[in-house]
């Protein structure tokens, strides 16, 4: 199923790993806005890792009233840690900087979606027919998945990703080297400022 899913990926640009991260998350947060938000062990992660990031504040805030649900124990279990803190004779350290170390839920969920996609990339580079289609698709594995690839992956296995990294890169400094020489005043052409374009989805998650 999922190999299906990386296959149909190859047909897009960018990187495929990152889409199919989109995907799954979007998923999650489906199920999030339903069900898991009022979940008893989802709740339970949540306060866990209830330092929420800026950029996933907006799937608490659109819950809106339905969190009092989720809120009531984690206020509860909070005010016990502000009374516990306040009866003690000196700030308990080791707690503090347990609580400043906890994450995001929600990044904790992109994470492991992100985790078992690389290796479950991996896995099937083994396969001729999957690594082949890969190889002669449009889309490219940005360059934090690449790592994360070559830093788990059998060093055979990874080369050919190598291998299309450089020449798509190759393809990108010829780009830019056209752009600059158009942009000498001597050359009649105008730049083509879309090149940017191809090379970024690269280096951006
Ligand atoms: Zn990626
Ligand atoms: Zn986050």
């Amino acid at each position: 199923m999922e190999k299906e899913l990386f296959i149909e990926t190859f047909a897009q640009k960018g990187c495929p790993i990152c889409n199919l991260i989109d995907k799954r998350f979007e998923e999650f947060l489906f199920w999030f806005e339903r069900e898991g938000f009022r979940n008893f062990s989802s709740i339970k992660t949540l306060q866990e890792n209830i330092n929420i990031c800026q950029r996933h504040r907006p799937i608490l805030i659109n819950l809106q009233n339905r969190l009092f649900n989720t809120l009531e124990p984690i206020i509860e279990s909070d005010l016990k840690l502000f009374n516990k803190l306040l009866d003690r004779q000196k700030m308990p350290k080791k707690l503090l900087k347990g609580e400043i170390s906890k994450e995001c839920r929600f990044c904790i969920e992109e994470k492991r979606i992100e985790e078992l996609l690389v290796d479950f990339f991996i896995q099937n580079i083994s396969a001729e027919s999957f690594l082949s289609i890969y190889l002669s698709s449009d889309a490219l594995i940005c360059r934090k998945h690449l790592f994360a690839i070559l830093n788990k992956a059998p060093y055979q296995k990874a080369k050919p990703l190598i291998k299309k990294t450089i020449n798509y890169l190759k393809q990108a400094e010829n780009q830019t080297k056209i752009y600059f020489k158009k942009l000498d005043y001597l050359c009649a052409e105008k730049p083509h400022a879309e090149a940017y374009k191809k090379i970024l989805p690269f280096y951006l998650k």
